[in-house]
């Protein structure tokens, strides 16, 4: 079975590292101004370092900028003759939404089948966490997974779930705590054969035995 209509995958989107170009003295002034705008006074104890806490916790949350996937990956792409699906699923997912540099925080399930290749199990969560560690739209979080898996294995399939809540949502505008956002990406056979994508949706919703 071969995966018919994938689409392109471009190999100069597997090194993806960015460079930035201000630094980090200027990205705490920033963050000085911002506390001066909420009308606080950035020099009182409390706040004096908060200009550097924060720009070191968004350089983390952000650090997958500075990650590659052929780094990442390290060589962990092997050689088997296996046919049949693969799933990791609840891979924790800490984002930040690109409209409010707010959390996104949820779960991703992964599964491909194999064509000729597998992927050490520990790089999926790895590569999930490289584009979290982003800003991000969900979708795009989603289908960046996708298509690094279908570009780097050529399998006959990969399906990625992420389930998610944003606190962009949940803690103002609509405030709706609780509420969660389902997306999917389906490559190759999960998006032309509809028994092997139910078959995926089916281990993704069924509860697992161990936790
Ligand atoms: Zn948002």
């Amino acid at each position: 079975m071969t995966a018919p209509s994938m689409p392109t995958f471009v190999p100069e989107t597997i090194t993806t590292e960015v460079q930035p170009i201000v630094s980090e003295a200027e990205m705490q002034a920033a963050v000085r101004i911002l506390l001066l705008g909420m009308g606080e006074d950035p020099d009182r104890e409390g706040l004096r370092d908060t200009p550097k806490r924060m720009v070191k916790a968004l350089k983390f949350l952000t650090s997958g900028y500075q990650q590659s996937l052929d780094e990442l990956l390290n060589g962990a792409i092997f050689p088997e003759d296996l046919d049949e699906m693969v799933l990791v699923r609840d891979i924790d997912l800490f984002s930040s939404c690109e409209h409010h540099i707010w959390p996104i925080i949820g779960k991703a399930h992964v599964a491909y089948i194999p064509n000729g290749k597998v992927i050490g199990l520990s790089k999926i969560a790895r590569i999930c966490e490289m584009y979290a560690r982003r800003l991000q739209v969900q979708e795009r979080l989603t289908a960046q997974i996708a298509d690094a898996l279908q570009g780097l294995l050529k399998p006959q399939g990969v399906a990625v779930v992420v389930e998610a809540s944003h606190m962009c949502m949940v803690m103002r505008g609509v405030q709706k705590p609780g509420s969660w956002t389902s997306t999917s990406a389906m490559r190759g056979v999960f998006s032309s054969d509809a028994r092997t994508r139910q078959e995926f949706f089916n281990l993704v919703s069924h509860s697992p035995a161990v936790r």
